[in-house]
Formats: C-alpha cells, structure tokens, sequence
C-alpha cells in the first residue's frame, strides 16, 4: 500500500509535541559551554599561553608554532571532556553553508594501540581536498589542493561529538575560496578608514569594529508532508501549489501565540544555541503561516557570521528531532511572504562608541552625520554592487517582486535625519559658526532617541533605525558576508576618500572642523538621490529611482556584472578586500550557481508534471469521461443531455488543455535547458536561464495549479498549501 497525502496529513496533525530539554537554571549556567572561550582557557590553558592567544584576538599577531602546540593540546583536552572523539577545519566554501571534513584524534601507532593526538599544525593548518568546491577557475584540478587556516578570531566549538575549528579557505596560490577571507579582509579595512576619520575627532587607539545583529527568518513544515514534495526537497521551495483560501490575508500570524509545538522546538534550539554562546535574544511568528524569526543581540560581524552558520545547521538538526523540516528557502511558497535575514550593520568602537549613533551634544552629532554622510555616499556609488552582492536564484523571487524590499537599493533616513542633514546644507556662514567654541555649529541637536516606530519605513532595503541600518534586502538562506564585505569595503573606501579631501581643506588653511563640515556637506549632497522615505513598493518610485541613476535591474545574472565594473575592481584593490582574479572567479561561481539552481529547478517541475500531475489529471478525466457517456445513455434527448452533461464537458476539456499545455511547455523546457548547456560561457548559460527558464516554469505552474483546483481532492497526490502551511 503506498503512503498517501492523507496519510501524511493524519501523521501531522497526530504527532505529538516533544519537550524541548530538561529544564535548565539559568541560561547564564550553561551558555557558552560548547565553546573554547575565555572561561574554558582559563581552565586548560596557562596564562602565558592565554596571553599569546588574546594578543592574536586582538591585535591580529599570528601565534608562534610552540604556542599553536600549547593551544591545541588544550583545546584537545577540553574538546575529549566535553565528550569529543572527532576534530574538523570548519569553512564557508561558496556554494553556501558549511564544509567540515571529521578527522579522528585517534592515532593508531602500530602495536594494536592508539593516542589521541591534535598538534599545532593540524589546529592551525589542513589541506583539504577541495577539488569539489567551486573555485570559479581560480584552481585546476591538478592543483586541487585548498588551504584552510585556523581564524583565531572566532572560537573553536564542539558540536555533537566534533571540535569545529573556524577556518579561511583559500587556494594553492593564496586566493580566497570562501566567504569569509574577503570578510575578515574587509573588517580590518573599514576598522583602519574608521579609525583615521576618529581621529580628527580626538579618538585615539580605540579599536573599531563593524557590528552584525541578524534576524533569521524561516519556515517550518511537517516532515511527513515535506516527505511528499518532490519540489521542496530538491529545490527547497514548492514549485507548484494553489494558494489556499486563507493565507496570510488575516494578517493574525505576525506576533501571533506561537503554537506549541513549535515553541518546545525554539525553546530546544535556543538551548542548543546558547550552548555554542550564540546570543539569541528574540522569537516571534512572522507574517506568513508557519513563519518564524529568531535573532540575536548584535556582535562582531566575523562573529555574528559565524554563529548564524551555526544556527542554521542547528535549526535542521533541531527541527528533525521535532518532527519538522525548516525551510531557509526565501521563498519557499508562492503568493505569500519569503523569508528574510535582516542585517544590522554598524560600525562602533571597542569603548562602545556606536558611530552611527547620534549624539548628546553637537560635537558628538558632527560625528554622526559624518559617518552617515559617508554611508550614504557609499552606498549611492555602489547600490548596483550592494544589490549584487544579496542576488541569488532564490532571492530573485523577493527583490523586486511586488514584496518585500525592491530590487532598488535606496536608503530611509527617517524625518529627524532627512532634517538634520537639510539644515547642514543650508548652515552658511561656516566659518564664523564653527570659529566659536564650544563647536556651536548651527546645526540642530539631533536628540538622542530618534526613531520611534512609527517612523519606520518597511519597503526601504537599506534603513536607517536609530543607532544602525537595516539591510533588509540580505536573504534567509545566504551567508551574510557576502553583503557585509560589500559594505565594509565600499564605506573604506568612501571614508578614504573622505578622510583625503578633508585633508586637503586642512592643508589650505581651513580649521578642522569646518573642514569636516564642508566636506560633509559636499558628501551628502553628491549622494542625496539614494535617500527616499516614500513607498518603495510603488511604480512611481521605480520611475523615479531610474530618473535619479539608481541600478534598476531585476536580472541576477545582469546584477552580477556590477561585480566587474571597473569601479568595483578599483575599490576593492584599493582598500585590499578582493583581487581582481578573485573578484571574476567569484562572479564566474554566482553565475554558476544561479544556473545550476535554475536547472534543478526545471528538471524537477518537469518530472513533477509528468509523473505525478498529469497521470493523476487524466486518471480524473477518465473518471468524468466514463460519467458523462454513462449520462448519454440514460439522457437520450440531445437536448437534455447537453444540459445536465455540460458542466462536465467543460471541465474535461479544461483538463485536456491545461494538461496539453503543461505536457508540451515541459518538453519544450527541457529542450531549452539542454540547448543551454551548450552555451559557451556561465554568463550566457545563466541570462538565458533567467530569461528563458523562469518563464517556463511560471508558465508550467499556472497550468498545474489550475489542476489542482480541478482534480478530485482525493487524487491529488501532493501536500496542499493549505495543508504545508496550517498543520503544526
Ligand atoms: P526589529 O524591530 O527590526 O525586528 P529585532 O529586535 O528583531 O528588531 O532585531 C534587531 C537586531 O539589530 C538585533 O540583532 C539587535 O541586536 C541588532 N542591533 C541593535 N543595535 C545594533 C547596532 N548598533 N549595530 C548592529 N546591530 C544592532
Ligand atoms: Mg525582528
């Protein structure tokens, strides 16, 4: 007997709640006890060597080979008493996710016996065989050798029975293969453009940080009826699939109870969470049936990357042992809400100076419109690079598509701001105003608390909320670091740009302060066409936006060029996040990657159509056909039986058509995706992908779930959404 729809959805509704862990004292007892932080060290290194390991943290010093021996028979120790049998260079190879390859400590030594054995070198070097990671031609295969280093800025964890050791990857000849190189690259780039422009604010040897707090967005379904979609599992969203009646029409899901269920999932991912020392602060239900959202109090990027990587493989594990299968997809269900990851991003100080924090007094709002003016700046310059950098296949379906925030980078400001920024422009008499003491500059105090709720703007990708930006357009499913390297370097290089012009007023004789007056003046009025506070979801800020410059772009394969501009090569040369080797080899694997997802894409709906919808059609064709000449004999005038029998004509041949057109747009797609193959180069595999194959795949989905609302609910094989999205 075959295990059906129903089946599925009786499994679902019946499947108990499992409780969550035992409950716990206080989560201050047990967070960060999977970690190798300080209070571990403490515990298992001595203090010399802790030293060493700070100093390394802090000031980027690499460890000397004796104290990497030191540090890994510590880690070693404490990794074997928490329960470790395995250790792994733990790396974010570019096809999303993590890679982590196990290596036993066990070291047979002949004799029948064995020790555990974890060197220096092995803490701080591995050579992978990477060959099958995307390398964007940066890596023949004959030199498939990758290199992963230990980034001591990130803690060592255990995970199951497994220390997960932070590494880069990077190629033979010193490449970054990973996202997290550039980021790391991009961080100490921002950190020293940042700490220049402080200067003239009388900051000193205060070290600067750029700061990540995501919000991870997700949805949960049963894993009995995720079992019986074909579609989500292999390309992690439903690729047909009627809306239901209801949906998120009621708008009753956003902030709504959290079912129990899961609730006894979160509170059990949380504890797994704060084991690895992740801060998680926030859970909700988001907008869309079924949709979630857990984030944490905002740290360090390089940080705050790294543990999102691990809540997401932990919200998988999780999610199994609760019954359910979490969805990262960012948009996994057509007609309703995707899924986000917002990113926080400011940049502070290590003395807790927020920089994009106003101030209490004028000097310390100088500051703040300083640094704003040179965010905004940057982000104008580079809104194509920005959009770029969040692009994926499965993002595509959220920017720019009627939802959630457009495929046009522009930032929201907020009225306090916008004026603020308004009365520096028209402040005129400079000179006298900033020759007072007391920096009585004539600009308005900005007040400390500035943006309340309701000036809060939810169309705009890149907002401003009060002490940092909300880039809103990031996606569930990606590494965050694609976009905060983005935005580390590209501001670098603007406070570079910035630091030299104000500079040069210095050396022609104006005071500091008006110097940086001026300058940020000039700034913002060279970049205020970024700032828009309407509705971004209107046609008329489409029109507007292309008036004012702004990438309008809604092609990833076309964003992706913005990758190869001459501008983009020159800024990241500049401020040394990405070669111009690594920046091709990185747009050659988008492209890549997109074509590869867009071709599972079309296999599958294919597959789906014909081996699962249309047998089940026309099994109900038949069924109708077989009544209908039944009813002929029975209604012998021709009159009556065309009236008692044409409703059910009309939906026969409704079926023959729909199936005619699904049968014959599957084939001609699959034609076209081997045509395809056959281009040339990734760019043109990927534009005709996107131009071509996504339209096929509308195209075949209308036809299909204009049958399920036809077929018999009893035949129709696939989980519904009413089904997906309703059952906990
Ligand atoms: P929202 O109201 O936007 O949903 P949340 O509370 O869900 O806000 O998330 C806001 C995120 O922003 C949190 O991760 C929070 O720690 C982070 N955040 C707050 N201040 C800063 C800052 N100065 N820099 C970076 N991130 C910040
Ligand atoms: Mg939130």
């Amino acid at each position: 007997m075959t295990y059906t729809r129903f089946d599925a959805v009786e499994e679902a509704f019946m499947r108990p709640s499992v409780d969550a862990v035992p409950p716990a004292p206080a989560t201050s007892d047990y967070f960060g006890c999977n970690v190798f932080n300080r209070k571990n060290m403490r515990k298992y290194l001595s203090a010399d060597t802790r030293q060493k390991v700070y100093e390394s943290i802090e000031q980027g010093i690499t460890l000397q080979r004796d104290v990497a021996e030191q540090v890994a028979a510590g880690m070693k120790r404490w990794a074997m008493d928490m329960g470790a049998t395995h250790y792994t260079h733990w790396f974010q190879p570019l096809t999303g996710g993590t890679a982590e390859k196990h290596d036993s400590f066990a070291e047979p030594y002949g004799k029948g016996e064995s020790l555990e054995e974890f060197t220096g070198k092995l803490l701080c070097q591995q050579e992978p065989d990477a060959s099958s990671f995307p390398s964007g031609g940066l890596r023949n295969t004959f030199e498939a050798r990758g290199y992963t280093a230990w980034d001591p800025s990130s803690p060592a964890f255990v995970l199951g029975d497994t220390l997960c050791i932070p590494t880069v990857f990077i190629s033979y000849t010193g490449e970054a293969l990973d996202f997290k190189t550039p980021l790391l690259r991009s961080e100490t780039a921002v950190a020293k453009a940042t700490a220049d422009v402080l200067k003239y604010f009388g900051i000193k040897d205060d070290a600067v940080y750029s700061f990540l707090g995501w919000e991870q967005e997700y949805f949960l379904v049963d894993a009995a009826l995720y079992a019986l979609r074909p579609d989500v599992i292999m390309a992690e969203r439903t690729l047909v699939g009627h809306n239901s009646a209801r949906n998120q029409q009621l708008e009753d899901h956003y902030f709504g109870c959290i079912p129990s269920r899961v609730l006894e999932f979160m509170k059990d991912l949380e504890f797994g969470a704060y084991k690895l020392g992740i801060p998680i602060k926030t859970r909700h239900n988001e907008v869309a049936p079924n949709q979630f959202e857990i984030a944490p109090v905002f740290e360090q990027a390089n940080l705050a990357i790294d543990h999102n990587l691990e809540l997401m493989a932990l919200m998988k594990t999780t999610a199994e042992r609760h019954g359910f299968k979490v969805l990262l997809h960012e948009k996994p269900f057509a007609g309703i809400n995707g899924s986000g990851k917002h990113c926080n991003w400011s940049l502070g100080t290590e003395s807790g100076i927020g920089l994009l924090s106003p101030g209490k007094n004028n000097k310390e709002n100088l500051r703040f419109l300083v640094f704003m003016a040179n965010v905004l700046k940057a982000v104008y310059d580079n809104n194509a690079l920005l959009k770029a950098s969040v692009m994926t296949a499965s993002n595509a379906h959220r920017l720019g598509a009627n939802e959630a925030p457009p495929a046009i980078i522009s930032c929201f400001l907020g009225t306090q701001v916008t004026n603020a920024f308004k009365e520096l422009l028209k402040s005129k008499d400079m000179v006298k105003i900033a020759g007072k003491s007391k920096y009585s500059l004539g600009i308005p105090q900005v007040p400390e608390l500035l943006i309340d709720n309701t000036d809060r703007n939810r169309t705009s990708p890149f907002a401003f909320t009060g002490n940092r930006f909300e880039f809103r357009a990031v996606g569930s499913s990606a590494n965050c670091s694609s976009a905060v390297t983005v935005l580390n370097a590209i501001v670098a290089y603007q406070l570079k740009q910035f630091k030299e012009a104000v500079d040069k007023r210095i050396a022609s004789g104006t005071p500091v302060t008006q110097a940086l007056l001026e300058e940020t003046k000039e700034t913002y009025k060279k970049c205020q066409k970024v700032c828009f506070d309407g509705n971004g979801y209107s046609d008329e800020w489409k029109a507007e936006a292309k008036k004012r410059g702004l990438d309008c772009e809604t092609s990833a394969p076309v964003c992706y060029d913005a990758y190869l501009s001459k501008q983009t090569a020159m800024i990241y040369e500049d401020v040394g996040v990405m070669s111009d080797v690594e920046l091709k080899a990185r747009t050659e694997i988008n492209w890549e990657i997109y074509n590869k997802k867009i071709e599972i894409e079309a296999r599958v709906l294919a597959d789906l159509t014909a081996n699962h919808i249309l047998p089940v059609a026309t099994r109900y064709q038949s069924v109708l056909l077989d009544n209908v000449s039944k009813m002929k004999e029975i209604f012998t005038d021709r009159k009556e039986f065309e009236q008692v029998a044409c409703g059910e004509i009309h939906i026969i041949k409704d079926i023959a058509m729909h199936c005619s057109e699904a049968r014959s747009k599957a084939e001609e797609m699959e034609a076209e995706c081997d045509r395809i193959e056959d281009l040339p180069g990734e760019r043109d595999k990927a534009i005709a992908y996107h131009d071509k194959i996504t339209v096929y795949l509308e195209q075949i989905r209308e036809h299909v779930d204009a049958l399920e609302m036809i077929v018999d609910d009893e035949m129709w094989p696939l989980p519904k959404y009413r089904e997906l999205l309703f059952i906990r």
